[in-house]
């Protein structure tokens, strides 16, 4: 079933149903469908054949999935492109994939000219300035091509924290699997209902578009393209919006901190899904009694899109009301996905016991684009390596601890930076912070924490080591903590990690944040 099929079908069940919403601009489904058939056939016309491959870098507009849907409709593999990547990170991707057309925005048109060379493969490049050469009604196909299960449909590349960024493949067995799982295991949108996109559509947002198409939702996008809080609560009351498609824990946190309490009317949301990074329990809970019971998280990967476990808005609640700590958890595997942890050898483990997350399903990706070394290590044994350290409960909670390279090993004990994490975010005077290993000649490595005072307030590293030596053994202790205004995070919203890490191993000295508050306290 070629995955185009969920849009006819919206398409002849609710034709004048809104189905892209964007400020001034709005497409039914039926014009929707029309447009990405249009959008397929003119791809074709341009010389793509079945299979060949069309990326696309662009700012959230309608345009993301009329392309996405136009690669469907026509047997091409779309390749999503995180906006807010350096021309040369574009072109890397670009290159890897083989893409033969690029759309982007107007505003990318620069950045590529001067790096002409490394878009040579291009046959095409199309800004969206000239996005009619692509709704010519002459080319429109009549209706999508066939397609198999198996058949190849998105390139999916990773965001690289460990190296270059890989193309996980997705074929449209995957892509049902993943509408029907969201559908039933995590948040059932129905028909007519407004579902807004606030985070980078080449990624998560994006793939949550695609249950949304196939129930006849409108799939509406903040105006700015972008993340504003005043814009997205306003947005919300507004449009009557029941479903936050997508957020990284960033941005909750920020919602958090720059709304202004009752101003806006939020009664209609029922779903704010979250992911793609660890959220601490206490923000969660804030963040719980702030907007009501309707946080769903999500726990998956670009190899498995996008759940491998879930918690539903319904299990937040009844978690947080019995004060259960698997509030803290990534929820339970979803119906149709087998996962459990593995020792070094890759052994089964027991509940309770530590180790990497393996998944197996139809929702796993079947290998990355050009790099069987890397598909065979990552799906040795017919499981998914996902690299994730954590540890399912008797009840099938999983607890994830860390990424398997960002757990630190300090005095020969494991420590698992979340945890730390965990403890010191409670600090009533901390906004936020991370914690990672650095080299030390006695510990091998010790356990550091950069923090995020709140605005205005002060602390002293004293302070932070006393409060986790209040809330956990003592080999896990930070050793040192330095304070800093704030930290990196990438295009989608993840706090860096081993960004901020780095520059400790290079030079054993604080080299991010600045001014005042970056002064270094060792103890
Ligand atoms: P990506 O492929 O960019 O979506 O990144 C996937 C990675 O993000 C996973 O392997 C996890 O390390 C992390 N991640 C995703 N969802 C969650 C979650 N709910 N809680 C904690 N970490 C998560």
């Amino acid at each position: 079933m070629n995955s185009f099929s969920f849009l006819e079908k919206s398409a002849r069940q609710w034709p004048d149903t809104v189905a892209l919403l964007q400020g001034e601009e709005s497409h039914t489904y039926a014009h929707f469908r029309d447009r990405s058939l249009a959008i397929g056939g003119n791809l074709l016309a341009l010389g793509c054949k079945t299979g060949d491959r069309v990326a696309f870098c662009l700012a959230n507009s309608p345009r993301i999935l009329e392309v996405v849907f136009g690669c469907f409709a026509a047997g091409l593999v779309v390749v999503p492109i995180n906006a807010r990547l350096h021309a040369r990170e574009m072109a890397y991707i670009v290159e890897n994939s083989g893409a033969k057309i690029l759309v982007h925005g107007p505003e990318f048109a620069e950045g590529i000219a001067l790096h002409a060379d490394l878009f040579g493969g291009l046959t095409h490049q199309i800004s969206t300035d000239a996005f009619n050469t692509l709704l010519n009604p002459a080319n429109r196909l009549p209706c999508a091509v066939e397609a198999a299960p198996e058949d190849i449909c998105w390139l999916f590349y990773t965001s690289g924290t460990t190296g270059k960024p890989k193309g996980a493949i997705w074929n449209h067995r995957m892509i049902r699997v993943v509408i029907m799982n969201y559908l039933a295991d995590l948040h059932n949108i129905q028909p007519g209902e407004m579902v807004l996109h606030c985070a980078p559509m080449s990624h998560g947002s994006g793939i949550v578009a695609l249950p949304a198409v196939a129930r006849g939702a409108t799939n509406a996008i903040t105006t700015s393209a972008s993340f504003d809080v005043e814009e997205l609560l306003s947005t919300i009351e507004l449009l009557k919006v029941s479903h936050i498609a997508f957020m990284a824990p960033t941005q909750i946190i920020k919602m958090l901190e720059d709304h202004v309490p009752a101003r806006h009317n939020l009664s209609s949301l029922k779903a704010i899904c979250y992911g793609g990074a660890p959220i601490y329990v206490e923000q969660l809970k804030q963040a719980i009694a702030t907007f009501g019971p309707v946080f769903v998280q999500l726990y998956g990967q670009g190899e498995a899109p996008i759940t491998i476990t879930g918690l539903t808005a319904a299990a937040h609640q009844k978690l947080l009301d019995a004060n259960d700590l698997r509030i803290g958890s990534a929820g339970q595997v979803r119906t149709d996905v087998e996962a459990h942890c593995v020792d070094a050898d890759d052994n089964p483990l027991p509940p309770g016991q530590a180790g990497e997350v393996v998944a197996r399903g139809d929702v796993v990706m079947p290998g990355y684009w050009k790099d069987p070394q890397a598909s065979a290590e990552a799906l040795r044994g017919g499981w998914l390596h996902t690299g994730d350290i954590g540890y399912f409960d008797a009840q099938g909670y999983l607890f994830l601890l860390d990424r398997a390279k960002d757990m630190v090993i300090s005095g020969g004990n494991n420590v698992y930076p979340r945890e730390v994490e965990e403890v010191i975010i409670l600090h009533e005077k901390v906004a936020n912070c991370v914690v990672f290993g650095i080299p030390d000649d006695y510990w091998g490595e010790a356990v550091h924490a950069v923090v995020v005072p709140k605005p205005g307030e002060m602390l002293t590293a004293q302070e932070i080591i006393a409060f986790c030596g209040d809330h956990m053994a003592g080999y896990k202790k930070p050793k040192a903590v330095d304070f800093v205004d704030e930290l990196p995070v990438s295009g989608y919203g993840k706090i860096l990690r081993r960004e901020v890490r780095e520059a400790y191993w290079a030079g054993h000295e604080s080299r991010i944040g600045g001014g005042a508050s970056a002064a270094r306290a060792l103890v």
